[in-house]
């Protein structure tokens, strides 16, 4: 289209008309052209925001899914950012499964990934972790903090829900590598159901020397 103009200009200075045939069907042809590649390039960044937002998103609950948990956190892996992990996991849900069928855990899934949502403050990270787990970053959250929201959590898995909750926590420490708070966060998800589940679990934190 630049051209076509230009090239009109030139012809309007030499005196000839820059409306012949020729330049009004190259405008034409050079502004369907400008169009085409303006509607192509727009569907073709919505199909790209579209398999993104699938790739990251779990389809039964509509939360992230593990994959983009993890990237979110990896990506800050180096700062000295601090944060807390509440990992959670639904009690006795094989039994749920079994008694009542997989649909009906299906929609218990469902139900508790919206509890969750609704529980957790706008800036943290909550994920479907796998199977009947959930998990939630806090940013900046201390262990206080943390054990508050892990409380609350359990509250209304066992109000909202059931069945119920059992949480770990850990925090952050500093310079901790993501994969050694997770491990950390599960350890005490695994107390928590060892101490008869439906209960927040979490370690005294360590002193850096
Ligand atoms: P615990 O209290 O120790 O956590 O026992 P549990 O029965 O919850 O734990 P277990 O790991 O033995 O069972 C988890 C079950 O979750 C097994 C699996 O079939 C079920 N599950 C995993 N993903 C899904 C899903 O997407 N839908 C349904 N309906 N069930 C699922
Ligand atoms: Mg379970
Ligand atoms: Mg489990």
């Amino acid at each position: 289209a630049n051209i076509v103009v230009a090239e009109g200009v030139v012809l309007w200075r030499r005196g000839e008309s820059p409306l012949d045939m020729d330049v009004v069907t190259m405008v034409v042809i050079g502004a369907t052209m400008a169009w085409l590649a303006h509607k192509v390039g727009a569907g073709w960044r919505e199909a790209q925001r579209q398999a993104r937002a699938l790739a990251e998103t779990d389809a039964l609950t509509g939360l992230p899914n593990r994959r983009h948990f993890l990237a979110q956190l990896e990506g800050r892996e180096g700062e000295e950012f601090g944060y807390a992990i509440l990992m959670m996991d639904i009690d006795d849900f094989k039994r749920l499964n079994d008694e009542h069928g997989h649909l009906h855990g299906d929609a218990v899934l469902e139900r508790v990934g919206r509890v969750l949502r609704a529980n957790v403050r706008e800036e943290d990270l909550l994920a479907r972790y796998g199977g009947e787990e959930f998990v939630v970053a806090m940013p900046g959250a201390n262990l206080e903090e943390a054990l508050r929201a892990a409380e609350r959590l359990r509250r209304a898995g066992e109000r909202d829900t059931p069945p119920s909750i059992s949480v770990g926590c850990a925090v952050r420490l500093p310079g901790e590598h993501l994969d050694d708070v997770l491990r950390r966060a599960d350890d005490m998800l695994l107390f928590a159901k060892r101490s008869g589940k439906n209960v927040v679990r979490w370690e005294v934190q360590k002193r850096s020397a």
